[in-house]
């Protein structure tokens, strides 16, 4: 090292090699020759507002500084704004934070779990999402997982809501993603008894619910899924209905995951220490980077809460690393959501250093830092898209605009 490692330069990299996924990834140059880190800001339905945010505000806080006091750099970040813990915001300091750790760690010669206190476990359970427009096309994508190796699976029938072929809708509905509620509802006990029959008591399974249901729907529901043994039921309450989580959890033994669309400690706190959820599960650019994370497990592990990091197409390679590096390190690990990126070609023209599956676990290539990166060239050849995705634009069956 020559002198004070200072940062020199902040700015985003867009790209969308998988349609759909707009990737921002933050690059923080320094003023050590070679020395860089990436860090992922992903919010992929409205990533030209978290641009801005990272370029002409995160940019401006950031370059002159030591770029290895992360954690001040973090707090500063969130601090300097006045008002906090909106999504862009997060996902702006997120990119910088995480691009921070990238940082640090090649500097120390060592990946980021290292420096996040070494491994509590020699590789990462995975789990995957299996789906199919009926049961049978859905058990034959669960067989050609169990026969990859994997252990846990994530079983949908029909996407978020399930099918939606018998709706009866009003003339005048507009367009959007309909779904009836109580029928995707009573689709998923059906599911679960076909899936048990299948592939026997053995396989972990995990549902989610993306918010689809009213409360007490949820609740019938949970009720409903106890023979089934869930690994855990996923998002079955939007952030906005926190106070109906004790009544779930008063109600079903079924074990409930929660967390991706959270930003703000105020939301998580509440479901945590009244042990209302078994896994958090928030999506770490959404709520701030790795610093927040490594902060809102130790909180986790107080209340016997475990870690299930948001793992989807639209988080960058550097964001799936960030959660491996923290899924590694993390006592209270749980599981990790996997969305099988690193086997698409068009992801591995532009990223190198991929995290690996092998068996049904996750492994890293154990390179300095997050061990991620980026071929901008490769980048330019896949160009994000401005357009509102249409499964965002969720509607009852009578024409009303509900949560996606
Ligand atoms: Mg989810």
């Amino acid at each position: 090292m020559n002198g004070e490692v200072k940062i020199t330069g902040v700015r985003a990299i867009q790209t969308a090699p998988q349609p759909g996924s707009n990737l921002i990834v933050v690059r923080i140059d320094t003023n050590q020759p070679g020395l860089y880190g990436l860090g992922c800001a992903t919010f992929t339905q409205r990533h030209a507002a978290v641009v801005t945010a990272i370029e002409t505000y995160m940019s401006q806080l950031l370059v002159g500084r030591n770029a290895l006091d992360v954690e001040d750099a973090y707090r500063s970040a969130v601090h300097s704004s006045y008002w906090r813990n909106g999504p862009v915001l997060n996902n702006a300091i997120s990119g910088c934070d995480m691009a921070l750790w990238d940082i640090l760690g090649k500097e120390a010669g060592m990946p980021v779990y290292r420096l996040l206190g070494g491994k509590c476990r020699p590789a990462v359970s995975v789990y995957r999402h299996a789906d199919g427009r009926d049961f049978k096309e859905l058990s034959e994508n669960i067989q050609k997982f169990i026969e990859e190796g994997y252990q846990y699976i994530r079983c949908q029938c029909g996407g978020y809501g399930g099918n939606t072929q018998f709706m009866k809708t009003p003339p005048g509905a507009v367009p959007g993603a309909y779904c009836d509620p109580e029928a995707y509802a009573r689709s998923v006990v059906k599911m679960f008894e076909d899936v048990r029959v299948h592939f026997g008591e053995e396989l972990e399974i995990l549902h989610d619910v993306h918010e689809r249901l009213q409360p007490i729907s949820v609740i019938r529901l949970a009720k409903q899924l106890e023979p089934y043994r869930l690994f855990f039921l996923e998002d079955p309450l939007g952030p906005e209905d926190v106070a109906y989580f004790g009544q779930l959890r008063a109600a079903s033994a079924t074990p409930i995951a929660m967390g991706e669309l959270y930003n703000n400690p105020s939301e998580w706190r509440p479901v945590i220490e009244n042990r209302w959820i078994d896994y958090i599960r928030c999506h770490i650019s959404q709520i701030g980077g790795i610093t927040p994370a490594k902060h809102l497990a130790s909180q986790c592990e107080l209340f016997n809460v475990r870690t299930a990091w948001h793992g989807p197409g639209d988080v960058s390679p550097v964001g799936h690393a960030a959660n491996l590096h923290l899924d590694f390190s993390t006592h209270n690990f749980g599981i990790q959501e996997w969305c099988g990126f690193e086997t698409d070609p068009r992801i591995q023209e532009v990223f190198t250093g991929l995290p690996y599956i092998k068996d049904g676990f996750a492994y890293l290539d154990e390179k300095p830092g997050l061990g991620i990166d980026i071929n901008e060239e490769a980048a330019k050849k896949y160009p994000v898209d401005l357009s509102q995705p249409h499964w965002l634009l969720g509607r009852m069956p009578d024409g009303t605009s509900m949560r996606a």
